[in-house]
């Protein structure tokens, strides 16, 4: 038997299958970054990935501050085991700075406030009673034990004078965005969206709101891919649905490279008669992997399209609207943050019991479509390449090895959503 490159059947190849690791290794090491920056202001970078790094030219905070409403007091006023009442000589409210504390006296303080000179701890206004005297005098008396530095964040304790607060690569999350604001800046330098241009490839392919000719289906993978790409910050360039000719795949190929950093195509990546993306591709550049060992996604088309601008990398994915799914995850995704710059394009994954059985070991690397419910891994029932609800219905995917079987209990390397669409 021969192979047909299919993605659903375990065909009896003679042909070596690349394994995932390796696949993975070759398509980041053709992942050249795309380098064009832009400066954009903090609150429009979430998201985006950082192509500097970022140093702090203050320290967080800025001074020694009180971590509690209560009194500052010098600990050498305090007898050990007594209460102490001291007399309130200053108040100092966040944003004002106080003056030095007068030995033997409190200063009412509040959160964020500035320690004065002389003070040492600040007591919780919750162990303290105001005993008010005449003349507006005020006194404290300290309830609790107080020990040196009590309630005080030091100055620089986050962040000093030169630290690198955030590493080049780092693609920008909230809390990110609050440490760099945090510092003061109000501008920081990224990568610019990477370009992406996408058709799909079948003559039986209609776009939702058209209606269904006989043996039509609708375009779902278009949907599919254009969300997780702008889930990656990318720019679309939507050439929409390629008839199944040699010409018309050429055709897009060269339009969508002329226009883009990145061109991504689903379909027509087998050796069928109509599947023309495999030879477009070898006749506009290079292939450079074509059979990986992993289902879904045993076909991807990677390579390089030959253009005035020089080479454009081109991903073109499986038919299958599952293949779509997790071609993506597994290996778009990697390879579309390198190309942005980030420094992180593995997605985290870790062990856990599955709650099912598996006892027909397949040939290939498999990533199910499973769903964690109390701490198990549930299976959905029906596995096939083309049922799009199983990837609705999972949280994640799980990899079952090849040639292994599963029992219950058995731990499985799960990459949860979460990792992969974000
Ligand atoms: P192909 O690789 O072109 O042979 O396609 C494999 C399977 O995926 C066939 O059943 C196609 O009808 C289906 N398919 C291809 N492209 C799409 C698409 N854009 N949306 C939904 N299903 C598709
Ligand atoms: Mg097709």
């Amino acid at each position: 038997m021969t192979d047909c490159g299919c993605d659903e059947l375990d065909c009896d190849t003679k042909q070596t299958l690349m394994p995932i690791d390796e696949a993975l290794d070759l398509l980041l090491d053709k992942a050249t970054l795309i380098k064009k920056t832009k400066t954009c202001p903090l609150n429009q970078a979430q998201g985006r990935i950082l192509a500097h790094d970022l140093s702090s030219t203050i320290m967080v905070p800025p001074s020694d501050n009180s971590a509690m409403d209560g009194y500052a007091v010098s600990t050498a006023d305090l007898s050990a085991d007594t209460q102490t009442q001291l007399p309130i000589s200053q108040r100092i409210p966040a944003g004002k700075m106080g003056t030095a504390l007068k030995p033997g006296t409190a200063a009412r303080i509040f959160t964020g406030a500035p320690i004065p000179p002389g003070a040492d701890a600040v007591v919780m206004q919750e162990v303290c009673t105001v005993i008010e005297g005449e003349n507006g005098r005020s006194d404290v008396q300290i309830n609790g034990s107080v020990v040196q530095g009590q309630n005080i964040r030091k100055a620089a304790e986050d962040i000093n004078t030169g630290d690198t607060i955030l590493h080049a690569g780092t693609k920008l999350k909230p809390q990110d965005i609050g440490l760099a604001a945090s510092v003061g800046i109000a501008k920081v330098k990224v990568y610019k969206r990477l370009r992406v241009g996408i058709f799909f490839t079948g003559d039986e392919l209609r776009e939702p709101g058209e209606t269904l000719g006989p043996g039509q289906i609708y375009n779902s993978n278009r949907y599919t891919l254009r969300g997780m790409l702008e889930k990656l910050g990318c720019d679309i360039v939507d050439l929409g649905i390629v008839e199944d000719t040699l010409q018309a795949t050429k055709a897009a190929i060269t339009e969508a490279a002329s226009k883009t950093d990145l061109v991504m195509s689903s379909g027509g990546v087998s050796v069928g008669e109509e599947d023309y993306v495999r030879i477009a591709l070898e006749q506009l550049g290079q292939l450079d992997l074509w059979r990986i060992n992993v289902k879904p996604g045993k076909p991807l088309a990677f390579g390089q399209i030959t253009t005035s601008k020089g080479q454009i990398p081109f991903l073109g994915m499986p038919g299958n609207p599952v293949s779509v799914f997790a071609t993506f995850s597994i290996f778009a995704r990697p390879f579309i943050l390198r190309k942005q710059g980030a420094s992180e394009t593995r997605a985290n994954s870790f062990m856990v019991p599955a709650d099912f059985t598996w006892h027909k070991p397949g040939k290939r690397h498999e990533y199910v479509r499973t769903r964690i419910e109390n701490g198990k891994l549930k299976l959905f029932p029906h596995q096939g390449s083309g049922v799009l609800t199983s990837t609705s219905w999972a949280n994640g995917l799980a990899l079952i090895p090849a040639n292994n079987t599963v029992n219950s209990g058995d731990l499985l390397n799960f990459i949860p959503f979460s990792e992969l669409l974000n």
